[in-house]
């Protein structure tokens, strides 16, 4: 395990200001920090936002659909990051593990559906197996009887991203402040101070619509923890039941991440009976021997989602470094992020080709740039 470096002091003069401590913005300021720039994080509750419900899921390949080529190579390209960031952090502390994950169809029109991904899985050049029941069953014994078949990726992983957030708290000055306004290298916070220095970067999550004018929206989720014995659950799990999707995230200490619903409700943040039933409903048809453990925690969060279901990350006409908009992978995509936005605040090359999560690519369109992010709606989930 790394040994941890003494958290730096609070520069009184950063070379970087980041808005926004969940794992975006901290990710970023701890790349910028091994960088050896100045930088702070404003954030009146780092770490409580998207970052803190998140399951931790890891997988490119379970989460490549169709159209969206862009955002699987860049998604790949977060994977292959992982381990070194892993390691920077501690790959135990924060319960990094890779051990593949398995996606299960509950009946058959949910084989169907699968089957479908896995031509996109195909055509791509991804390394999965397709799997019959049998075999679901036998890499996974908790699984269904009745389970139609599966597909296996080794490439997906999983880490803890409330571990994450607490490793990258322990390594990045930060000041409890929320940014009211945001202007070229200008940043007003909400106790009248008005901090100044050579590079803004915002990762507001999806709050960052209502600081600037990009077309960020939350995207509710639900999500459960279970609590029971370690190794209960072998992999990572995710299904289709009757056409939802529903998945179950094993932890090393036993708890088992049961996720989450998709929901446009605004900035509504309520853990309702309606989604935990259906969330319970889903996980206990796939895995029936979850039924006898601890329910111990339910929590909703909100996904910072763009109305093209890409992140945005880059540099906008108004000169602030954007890095938010991650959706349902910010966890996978944070060490890319941090990467591509060090690059961009040093002027140096990005790791990534990052035309297509220009923050300026809406401007051009009819409803694009909007500072109303309720406005936005029908965006699939
Ligand atoms: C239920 C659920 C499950 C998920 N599961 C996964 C998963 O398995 N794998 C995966 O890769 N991703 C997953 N995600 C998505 C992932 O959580 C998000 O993409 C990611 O956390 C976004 O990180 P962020 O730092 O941009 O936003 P957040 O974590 O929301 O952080 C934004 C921060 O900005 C701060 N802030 C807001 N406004 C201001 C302001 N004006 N001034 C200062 N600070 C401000 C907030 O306090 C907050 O701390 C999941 C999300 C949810 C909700």
């Amino acid at each position: 395990m790394p040994e941890v470096p003494a958290k730096p002091d609070v520069p009184t003069k950063p070379d970087v200001i980041v808005v926004g401590g969940g794992i975006i913005g901290l990710s970023a300021a701890w790349q910028l920090n091994q960088e050896g720039a100045d930088v702070v994080v404003l954030d009146p509750a780092p770490g409580t936002g998207a970052s803190h419900a998140a399951a931790g899921m890891l997988a490119p390949i379970h989460e490549a659909y169709w159209g969206e080529s862009h955002i699987l190579r860049l998604n790949m390209a977060a994977s292959r990051a992982w381990p070194a960031f892993a390691e920077s952090l501690g790959a135990d502390a924060v319960d990094y593990r890779r051990n593949g994950m398995l996606m299960a169809a509950y009946d058959a029109d949910d084989k169907a559906l699968l089957d479908n991904l896995g031509d996109l899985h195909e055509q791509e050049g991804l390394p999965v197996e397709r799997l019959r029941s049998r075999e679901c069953r036998s890499r996974e014994p908790l699984l269904a009887p009745g389970v139609r078949g599966g597909v296996y990726s080794p490439l997906d992983h999983q880490a803890n991203p409330r571990r994450v957030v607490a490793e990258l708290l322990r390594r990045v000055p930060t000041i409890p402040v929320s940014a009211t306004e945001v202007t070229g290298n200008r940043v007003v916070a909400d106790d009248g101070r008005v901090l100044v220095c050579q590079q803004v970067v915002v990762a507001a999550g999806a709050w960052t619509g209502r600081l600037l004018g990009v077309p960020i929206r939350p995207i509710k989720g639900q999500i459960l923890r279970l609590s029971g014995p370690v190794g209960l659950l072998r992999l990572p799990v995710r299904g289709v039941v009757r056409g939802s999707s529903v998945y179950a995230v094993p932890r090393s200490d036993g708890e088992i991440v049961v996720g989450a619903t998709q929901e446009e409700q605004g900035f509504d943040t309520r853990v309702t009976a309606g989604g935990v039933y259906e969330l319970l409903r889903d996980v206990l048809a796939l895995l029936p021997g979850l039924s006898e453990i601890d329910l111990v925690e339910t929590w909703a969060g909100l996904r910072p989602g763009a109305p093209d279901n890409a992140p945005i990350i880059g540099t906008g006409d108004d000169g602030i470094v954007y890095a938010t908009g991650h959706y349902r992978n910010g966890i996978l995509t944070a060490p890319i992020t941090a990467a591509a936005v060090s690059a961009l605040v040093q002027g140096r090359e990005p790791p990534i080709d990052l035309a297509a999560f220009s923050p300026n690519r809406f401007d051009a369109k009819p409803g694009g740039h909007t500072t109303d992010p309720e406005s936005l709606s029908g965006v699939p989930a």
